[in-house]
C-alpha cells in the first residue's frame, strides 16, 4: 500500500513529505494507522548528524494509533486495539528479556526482516530505513508485534504518542533507574517533555525536594505543574550555587541532564552531593568532549555519571501504568503536549522545539 511520511533522504537535510510504498504484514508485524507522532529532539540530532541507519531514513519514534491489520503470527493485538509504540523493541525470548529487561535485548534483530526478504518500506524502489525501529513521521507504521503496548480506549492517542519516549525515558529514570525514595533531593535540569517526565517521576516517588532548571520561564511554570517544589532559572543565576543553596549546601541526591548539552552534563555532575548520581538523559551530540579530573570531580566527591537509555522501562508494564495515572488526574500528560500539527508542518514544529518555545508538538494529520 501506499502512504504518506516525512522521510530523511540524506543526513544533514530537512524532513521532505514523499508518497511511500509499505508491504504487506508478515510473520509477527502489525501495520498500524498513526494518530499521534511526536517530534522527539533525538530525531532532529540523528536527523543532522547521522545514525546507524542508512539513507533514506523515515525518523520519528512516538507513536500511537490504531492496528488495521496484523500478520499470521501475531498473538496479543488484533484490528481495532488502540496502542502506543516504544523503539524498545524486543525479541521476548532472550536471557534479558526473560529477566524484566526487554531494553537491553541481545536479539533485537529476530523482530526486523532479513535481507533477504523485502523491505517493509520502500520509495522509488529504494528501501527506507526505520530509525530506531519505529520509523513513525508517518501515516503508517509497519512493525514487530513487541514495539507496542494496548492502551486504554479512554487514553487520547496524540497524548499516547509523547508516552512513547519522552514520558518513559524521564520517568523511568526516575522510578526505575534512581529508584528515588521518599526524602530523597533531585535537580532536573531542562524542562521538555522528557525533563517535565523526570520532575513527575520524581515527585510521584517521594523525592523531598525536586528542583527543576530551565532557561525559559513557561517551562518552569510548567515543571510547577508536573510537581517540581523549586525552579531555578538558569538565565540568571548559577544552578549549581541554588541547587547547593535549596540542600543546605549538601547537593542532591540525583540531577538528571534532560536537555543534551555537555554543560548541562557537568552542571548535573556538579549539583549532585558526595556518592551523588548524575544521569545523562538527553542525547548528546556527536561532540560532545567532557573533560573530568578523574581526582578532584570523580574520586574524591565519589560522584558517578551514569546513561540513561529509554528509562530502562518495560514499557509493556510502565506505559498502561502512566496512562492509567493520567486517567485518574495524577500525571498532567495532556500538558506536555503543546502544539498539534500536520505531517506538512514537521521542519517548523523542529525549529519551534529547537528555540526552546514548546514541550513538544505532535504530529496528528497527514
Ligand atoms: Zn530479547
Ligand atoms: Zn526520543
Amino acid at each position: 500500500m501506499k502512504t504518506k511520511a516525512a522521510i530523511t533522504e540524506e543526513y544533514g537535510t530537512a524532513f521532505v513529505v514523499r508518497g511511500i510504498d509499505l508491504d504487506d504484514p508478515i510473520g509477527a508485524e502489525v501495520l498500524v494507522e498513526v494518530q499521534g507522532s511526536g517530534l522527539c529532539h533525538s530525531d532532529l540530532t540523528a536527523a543532522t548528524f547521522g545514525s546507524p541507519w542508512p539513507a533514506p531514513v523515515l525518523m520519528g519514534h512516538e507513536v500511537a494509533g490504531v492496528v488495521v491489520d496484523v500478520g499470521p503470527q501475531v498473538m496479543g493485538l488484533r484490528p481495532g486495539d488502540r496502542v502506543v509504540g516504544c523503539e524498545v523493541v524486543h525479541c521476548g525470548r532472550c536471557v534479558d528479556c526473560v529477566s524484566g529487561k526487554p531494553w537491553r535485548c541481545t536479539r533485537v534483530e529476530e523482530t526486523l526482516r532479513g535481507p533477504d526478504q523485502p523491505p517493509r518500506l520502500s520509495y522509488e524502489g529504494k528501501a527506507v530505513a526505520q530509525f530506531s525501529e519505529v520509523a513513525g513521521f508517518a501515516r503508517h507504521v509497519l512493525l514487530h508485534e513487541n514495539t507496542f503496548v494496548k492502551v486504554p480506549d479512554e487514553l487520547p492517542l496524540d497524548l499516547g504518542a509523547v508516552m512513547g519516549c519522552g514520558v518513559v525515558t524521564g520517568a523511568g529514570a526516575a522510578i526505575n533507574l534512581a529508584e528515588v525514595r521518599v526524602g530523597d533531593n533531585v535537580a532536573v535540569i531542562g524542562c521538555g517533555g522528557v525533563g517535565l517526565s523526570a520532575v513527575w517521576g520524581a515527585r510521584m516517588a517521594g523525592a523531598r525536594r525536586v528542583i527543576a532548571v530551565d532557561v525559559a520561564p513557561a517551562k518552569l511554570d510548567l515543571a510547577s505543574d508536573f510537581g517540581a517544589t523549586d525552579l531555578v532559572d538558569a538565565s540568571s543565576t548559577d544552578p549549581i550555587e541554588e541547587v547547593r543553596k535549596l540542600t543546605g549546601g549538601v547537593g542532591v541526591e540525583y540531577a538528571f541532564e534532560c536537555v543534551g548539552r555537555k554543560d548541562c552534563a557537568w552542571q548535573a555532575l556538579k549539583m549532585v552531593r558526595e556518592t551523588g548520581l548524575a544521569y545523562i538523559v538527553g542525547m548528546q551530540p556527536p561532540d560532545s568532549v567532557m573533560e573530568l579530573n578523574m581526582f578532584w570531580d570523580v574520586m574524591i566527591p565519589k560522584r558517578s555519571l551514569r546513561a540513561v537509555y529509554m528509562g530502562h522501562s518495560t514499557f509493556k508494564r510502565d506505559i498502561p501504568l502512566y496512562a492509567e495515572m493520567y486517567l485518574q488526574g495524577r500525571f498532567p500528560l495532556d500538558k506536555l503536549v503543546s502544539a498539534r500539527i500536520n505531517l506538512a508542518e514537521i521542519n517548523e514544529g523542529y525549529a519551534k522545539l529547537a528555540d526552546g518555545a514548546v514541550a513538544r508538538s505532535v504530529i496528528t494529520s497527514f
